[in-house]
């Protein structure tokens, strides 16, 4: 079997291996894409502090069961799986409050364990979501866009509120699409115009307004009369853009976080205190963010294309990788075919 390993920073290995079986008590699942994003290009390059090398990266999956212990699990041969790649205690406080995405010993797979970029995969059932209904293409998706969920619905994004995205990446646009489904009048603004472009395309440009980001402080005050936005989402990742997002944010607002920088923030206290802003950050997805996502896609509320932009086979990472990296800037979402 195919199994691709990062070796060390900036090293991949393609290996050809003896196929592994069904562990005790697991799925074997025949993976069929492997979605790749912003974490796997850090863990690449050695950016990515939770990463330990040699690692199998490759936590956005799409597989179909292979092998399953068909009396103990709801879930049959040949059916459509999504990897669910956050591996929870469920005894820390955080699981025991329902949030697992945050567990204090959270595992991610394909982060911090091994993960997709393989033939097969053997993972505990907790680890799959069913999508049977979706092709390959829409089930690969299915992780981004449940964290961009999973922001909206933190954000409590409501009918009516005035919400503007920061980076039209494939998180940003994704959170603006679900933002404008729950009735909220959208923008979105991207250093990159082309980009900016593409993504209210993608996300249905009669909904989602695009404003230029050298012009955009100014065009937010005249929108909302100098009331700004209700809820600011930052989804770059970039230290300066996240605390310069507060700017936007009106009083009695919301800035919510979705992306992670290194190291720290810094927000001027009386501009936060005179909005009594909400400050969210937003980790991960829970299953019901899965859920909620894959029943949009069956309902063909989400389309893929414009969403997966580059494609290759697994197989020729080496030949890819770099190109993929470097196009990074137009790229929305980069799968490889296994
Ligand atoms: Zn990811
Ligand atoms: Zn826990």
């Amino acid at each position: 079997m195919l199994k691709v390993q990062c070796e060390r920073p900036f090293q991949f290995r393609v290996l050809n291996c003896e196929p592994i079986s069904r562990g005790r008590g697991e799925v074997l699942v025949r993976v069929k894409r492997v979605g790749v994003c912003g974490t796997d290009f850090h863990a690449y390059r050695g950016e990515q502090p939770l990463v330990t090398y040699p690692r199998i990266l490759g936590h956005e999956v799409a597989g179909v069961v292979e092998d399953v212990d068909s009396g103990a699990s709801s879930l049959s041969t040949g059916e459509v799986v999504c990897l669910f790649p956050y591996r929870s205690c469920g005894k820390c406080k955080a699981c025991l409050r329902g949030k697992p995405n945050c567990c204090r010993a959270l595992d991610v797979i394909g982060v911090t364990s091994d993960g997709g970029m393989s033939d097969l995969i053997s993972v505990p059932e907790d680890q799959l979501v069913s999508c049977n209904g979706l092709d390959l293409d829409q089930v690969v998706i299915v992780e981004p866009l449940s964290i961009a969920a999973h922001a909206v619905r933190r954000a409590s994004v409501s009918s009516g509120d005035h919400v503007l995205v920061i980076g039209a990446g494939p998180i940003g646009i994704a959170v603006a699409r679900l933002a404008a489904f729950r009735g909220a009048h959208v923008y979105i603004t991207d250093l990159r115009r082309d980009r900016l472009e593409a993504a209210a395309q993608w996300g249905g440009s009669d909904q989602i307004n695009v404003i230029p980001s050298d012009t955009s402080l100014q065009v937010v005050r005249e929108l909302t009369a100098g009331n700004m936005m209700e809820i600011v989402f930052d989804a770059t990742g970039n230290k300066q853009s996240m605390e310069s997002a507060l700017q936007y944010v009106g009083h009695g607002g919301c800035l919510a976080l979705v992306g992670i920088a290194q190291g720290s923030l810094c927000y001027p206290h009386p501009e936060i205190h005179k909005r009594e802003l909400t400050l969210l950050s937003c980790r991960n997805a829970l299953r019901d963010d899965f859920h909620y996502v894959i029943e949009l896609m069956r309902n063909k509320k989400i389309v893929v294309d414009g969403y997966i932009t580059h494609r290759a086979m697994l197989v020729d990472i080496k030949h890819v990788w770099t190109e993929w990296e470097l196009s990074m800037q137009n790229a929305v979402k980069c799968v490889f075919e296994v």
